[in-house]
């Protein structure tokens, strides 16, 4: 018998596709992991920004110390909340401080820094898709005024950007659906990295809203995922991916039940 989810996020039905099995370990048997510091750093890149635009929305003080703060406050509360981080060494701990200080501070510095008020910040959507068994969810970290969704990524090397927007198709399409469904059409699907190089890098990749064949591509990955999920299909899906899965040793004794 199917036992369907609540909801699907494009981020559980990434995580499906991308490995059945770790995504059971992750977020089914919730195996606890130490967290890794790239992720941690990630978070506290984002509070940051987070408070940086809501403070923006309000009309409130958005200095580069304020949001200077909000990162270190961020820093300390995750490690407390989330920890532990796998810092192995406590130098990596005083580095990723740095280094998210300098990203944070790069952003504020680009032009891709928010001006103007913006539509909204966080914003959490649940809808029903046709096409899809279940409602789909969607946090989208800011909304400008033309309704295009933004959702920033830090990471460690300059991103491709001929093949971002493909690579985070299932996230940017879920969201124009996730607008349209509230009777919004965005006018771009737009991707801000955060590139944590020795010299910071702030690098937007624009795309063009879904048509509708992506629109039905992307619909039917998410319902891929959730039959999938429903019928308790979990098995490992080897590949590059697994030099960097900290379930390898539970994968390994994985037999079909
Ligand atoms: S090691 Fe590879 S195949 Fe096994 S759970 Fe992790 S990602 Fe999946």
């Amino acid at each position: 018998m199917l036992n369907l989810p609540e909801y699907i996020s494009p981020s559980a039905a990434k995580s499906y596709l991308g490995c059945s099995l770790r995504f059971y370990f992750e977020r089914v048997a919730n195996i606890q992991k130490p967290t890794s510091v790239a992720l941690h750093l990630g978070k506290s890149i984002h509070a940051a920004l987070q408070a940086f635009h809501l403070a923006r929305w309000r009309g409130e003080v958005d200095s580069p110390e304020f949001v200077a703060k909000a990162f270190d406050e961020a820093f300390l509360q995750l490690e407390q909340k989330e920890g532990p981080v796998n810092y192995g060494d406590p130098a990596k701990r005083e580095k990723a401080m740095t280094d998210g200080l300098r990203v944070v501070a790069a952003y504020l510095a680009s032009p891709e820094a928010l001006v103007e008020k913006p539509r909204a910040v966080e914003v959490f959507l649940k809808e029903d898709i046709p096409g899809l068994s279940v409602p789909l969810t969607g946090a989208m970290d800011l909304v400008e005024q033309d309704f295009t969704p933004i959702d920033f990524k830090s990471a460690a090397a300059k991103p491709n950007t001929e093949t971002a927007a493909f690579d985070h198709e299932i996230q940017l399409v879920s969201y124009q659906l996730l607008l349209e469904a509230i009777g919004e059409n965005p006018r771009s699907l737009d991707l801000i990295f955060l590139v944590k190089t020795k010299t910071p890098q702030v690098i937007r990749v624009s795309s063009p809203p879904a048509d509708e064949q992506r629109k039905r591509r992307v619909t039917a990955l998410l319902e891929t995922a959730v039959e999938g999920i429903a019928s308790e299909r979990f098995h490992p899906q080897p590949g590059m991916h697994c030099s960097w899965c900290q379930y390898r040793a539970e994968c390994a004794n994985w037999l079909p039940s």
